[in-house]
Formats: structure tokens, C-alpha cells, sequence
């Protein structure tokens, strides 16, 4: 996306000062342009303490403009190179150096990428909860994988604990945040009992929802998936968690052969649609050795949840499931066109489609358009969201 900023005019507070210093904050490349026939001036110089100031983690290409002649060119860039940026000559008007000035604000794309990238998983540590109806084994999981006296609650009952939440370090050594939902069941069971716990351990898993990054949903095998099941995992959509849905009991079943598995997902599948993305993993929470499968999948999870993919996969994908399908024509004889897409946000990942009118994708259609996303991007365990933008 270019953002032309109308010029920056040097004059404090100006409205075009603070409408290029907008331009700039949201930038991942920056062209400061200079007029090379006028020569070096003031404001040449004052913009790039500007920019070194306050954008020196930017990326900033310096364009020497009007020099058509590439002889002539290094002549008049050589003032510049005071300005402390690497002075490019190029000429609007005869086209001389902008394809180098196209490769190099590239270059700055990609790297702006990997920046993001590596800042945002500094210091991060993803909260991770365990949810799911009473009884499923909840604690049995969380036992297994931070240790017996972890769960330990206060044994007074109704009294009004903040949750503890403990860090534990996966056996591929990504580090969670766990928060803790198995001491207030234990408070809930105290206080109330039948349908009322039941209400109760929804509003709580709605709670922990909130403040995951991946969310582990503990279903029972021999039980059925419940309303309750179903109302935790909308939610876990709705926000944008990670999710992986846990099997336990794995051990309960009879007779199990390698069809077993399968049948199950079915069936687990069919119900929980709203979370066809997300992974299944069964365990046998009070045997132990296969909680470190459901912490596995839960930092891959976390991994696709905090992806990014890069503008140029991005728009392939984009313009493959354009070529195979386009959107459909209205009455009218209209047509969605999409200009470009870009992954806007991770956690969840996000994904803006800029079109000529966003009232032209039906909903089939942005279906159809995520669908192909996941096909061939991926995204297991993490909901999607795609914006749809008008843009003229
Ligand atoms: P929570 O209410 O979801 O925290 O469930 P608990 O962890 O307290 O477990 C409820 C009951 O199920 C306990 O009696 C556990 O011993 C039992 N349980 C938990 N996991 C398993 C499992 O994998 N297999 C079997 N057979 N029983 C389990």
C-alpha cells in the first residue's frame, strides 16, 4: 500500500506535518524524496533529523529526483549524502533508477517482516487455559503437566481467590503462562451443585477464555458433547483464541482399533463444526504420558496463531482462488474486484481484502475465499478473520 503523504512542510504542528507523520508511523518503508535540480535545502535537512529522531528503527530510502541523466545524477546526489542516507539518483519523468528504487523498498518490505517478526515474540509468553464441563478431567491434565501441589486450593469454601496462574515450559521448550481454572471448579463444586455448577463453569470458562492465547476444551469420550460444549466452543471462536480440543479418556473406550480414531473425529467434527480448524489430540490424562501430546500441539497452536504470511504468498493465494472462482455477478451485471490483500494483525491472524465494493462478496463467497486460504496457507488451530474494504 502507498501512502503519499502531500509533502511535509516544516512548520510545526501543521496539518501536513502531523498528516505525514501518520503516513510514517504506519510505514514499513519510507521514500524521503529530494528535488536534485533544486539542490539541497533546510527542509531537506530538517525532515531527515526528523526522520533519524523519532523513525531511525524505519527503513528510509533517500530518492534524489530530476536527475535524468544517470551521469549527471551522481553529481547531483553528492550533496546529499550529508543528509545521512544513501542517496538514490532516479527521474519521475524519464523512469532512470526506479526500478532500483522498487527493489530496494522490497528489500525494506521484507525485512520490515522479519522485524516485526522477532519484536513481537520477545518477552511473549502465551497464556494457555484448560476448559470444559465438570468432571472431564481437567485436573488430571493440568496435574500432569505442572505437578500434584500446583492445584492445591484454598480449602475454605466461597472464599473469593484470585486465579494463580503458573509458568511451565513445554517439552520443545515453549514457555506457557497456565491459568488457572481447576481451583475455582473445586470452589464451585463446594458452592453449588447440579445445573447451577453447570452455568457457573460456563460463565468461568468464558472468563479463562478471555485472558488465553490457546484454549485446550476437554471432552470426555464416552460422553456426548453437550450444549455447554458447543456455547464454550462459539466462544473460543468468537475471541479469536487457539484452540485444541482434548479427548480424554481415551482409555475408557472398548475395543478400540486404529478405526476408532477416526470414527470419533467424525463425529467430534460434525459437532463442533465451529471448530473444524482445530486439532484433536486424545489423551488419557491419569496415566500422564500423553499430556505432553496435548502440550505439543498447543505451542503449535500458539505458532500458527502468531503467524504471518508474507504479502507476495498472500496475494498468490489470493489471485489462485480469484482465477478458480470469481465472485459472483449481480443483477445488475457488477462485479467484486479485490486490488490487494494484506495480513493486517496476528493472534488471530487477519486479513484485509481491499476491494471496489465490499457489498459485492457474499457471504459464500468470503467463505469460499477463507476456505482456499486455509488450503493452502494453513492456520490449523487459530481462527482467521478477513476484512473486507472498500477502496477507490
Ligand atoms: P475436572 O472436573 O474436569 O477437573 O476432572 P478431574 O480431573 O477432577 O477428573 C474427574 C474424574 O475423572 C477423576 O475421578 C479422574 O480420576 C478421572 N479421570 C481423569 N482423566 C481420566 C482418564 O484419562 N481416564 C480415566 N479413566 N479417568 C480419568
Amino acid at each position: 500500500m502507498v501512502v503519499d503523504t502531500g509533502g511535509v512542510i516544516t512548520v510545526s504542528k501543521s496539518k501536513n506535518e502531523r498528516q505525514a507523520t501518520a503516513a510514517v508511523e504506519e510505514s514499513s518503508a519510507i521514500i524521503f524524496l529530494v528535488d536534485g535540480q533544486a539542490g539541497l535545502t533546510a527542509a531537506d535537512v530538517e525532515i531527515a533529523d526528523w526522520l533519524r529522531k523519532h523513525y531511525s528503527h524505519k527503513f528510509v530510502i533517500l530518492a534524489v529526483n530530476k536527475c535524468e541523466s544517470p551521469k549527471k545524477g551522481i553529481m547531483q546526489v553528492s550533496d546529499f549524502w550529508t543528509l545521512g542516507f544513501s542517496p538514490l539518483p532516479i527521474s519521475a519523468l524519464s523512469g532512470t533508477g526506479t526500478g532500483e528504487l522498487l527493489d530496494l523498498v522490497c528489500s525494506g518490505l521484507a525485512k520490515a517482516e522479519e522485524d516485526l517478526h522477532e519484536e513481537q515474540d520477545e518477552d511473549y509468553v502465551p497464556a494457555i487455559s484448560i476448559v470444559g464441563r465438570p468432571n472431564v478431567g481437567k485436573s488430571s491434565i493440568l496435574n500432569a503437566l505442572v505437578g500434584e501441589d500446583r492445584t492445591i486450593v484454598s480449602p475454605i469454601s466461597g472464599t473469593t481467590r484470585d486465579a494463580i496462574d503458573t509458568e511451565f515450559t513445554g517439552p520443545d521448550g515453549q514457555k506457557f503462562r497456565l491459568i488457572d481454572t481447576a481451583g475455582i471448579r473445586k470452589r464451585a463444586a463446594v458452592a453449588s451443585s447440579g445445573s447451577t455448577t453447570e452455568a457457573l463453569s460456563v460463565n468461568r470458562a468464558f472468563r479463562a477464555i478471555r485472558r488465553s492465547d490457546v484454549v485446550a476444551l476437554v471432552i470426555e469420550a464416552m460422553a456426548c458433547i453437550t450444549e455447554q460444549d458447543f456455547k464454550i466452543a462459539e466462544r473460543i471462536e468468537k475471541e479469536g483464541k487457539g484452540c485444541l480440543i482434548v479427548v480424554n479418556k481415551w482409555d475408557t473406550i472398548p475395543n478400540k482399533n486404529q478405526q476408532s480414531a477416526v470414527y470419533y473425529e467424525q463425529d467430534v467434527r460434525e459437532k463442533l463444526r465451529i471448530l473444524q480448524w482445530a486439532p484433536i489430540v486424545y489423551a488419557t490424562a491419569i496415566s500422564g504420558h500423553s499430556v505432553d501430546r496435548v502440550i505439543v500441539a498447543a505451542s503449535e497452536v500458539e505458532k500458527e496463531r502468531s503467524r504471518r504470511l508474507s504479502t507476495a504468498t498472500l496475494n498468490q493465494v489470493v489471485q489462485e482462488a480469484l482465477a478458480f472462482k470469481s465472485p459472483p455477478r449481480t443483477r445488475g451485471g457488477k462485479r467484486g474486484r479485490i486490488y490487494y490483500c494484506t495480513q493486517a494483525a496476528i493472534r488471530p491472524p487477519t486479513f484485509v481484502f481491499f476491494v471496489n465494493d465490499a457489498n459485492l462478496f457474499p457471504e459464500t463467497y468470503r467463505r469460499y475465499m477463507e476456505k482456499q486460504l486455509r488450503k493452502d496457507a494453513g492456520f490449523p488451530g487459530t481462527p482467521i478473520r478477513l476484512l473486507w474494504r472498500n477502496r477507490r
